[in-house]
């Protein structure tokens, strides 16, 4: 009787194909109403104030006003909490598409 199963559970596994993606060759299209990651779509309204940075409970942004100004968002430290999102005073930072990103 278990044969008749496993022969049902094989043939049924032939007709519909596999259940995975062959990744990175396809990508999963992000769902609806993902947050995605941090983009800063105009860097030249950022003042390198750093408060994203500080408000960021992750660590996953770093701000330097010198030697050169740089603002770094490091995508697999970012939990999308949005405390950067909110904090900045000249609302530069928003949530973006993975593709974008
Ligand atoms: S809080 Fe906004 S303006 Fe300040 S460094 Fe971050 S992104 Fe730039
Ligand atoms: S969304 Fe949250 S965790 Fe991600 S960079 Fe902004 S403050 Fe940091």
């Amino acid at each position: 009787m278990k044969i008749v199963v496993m022969l049902k559970t094989l043939l049924f596994n032939l007709i519909k194909g596999p259940v995975t993606r062959k990744y990175p060759y396809e990508e999963r299209e992000p769902f609806p109403g993902e947050r995605g990651v941090i983009l800063m779509p105009d860097e030249s309204k950022c003042i390198y104030c750093g408060l994203c940075a500080r408000k960021c409970p992750s660590n996953a942004l770093t701000v330097t006003r010198a030697p050169g100004k740089e603002w770094k968002y490091e995508r697999f430290r970012c939990i999308l909490c949005g405390a950067c999102v909110e904090a900045c005073p000249k609302k530069c930072l928003e949530f973006g598409s993975r593709k974008q990103g």
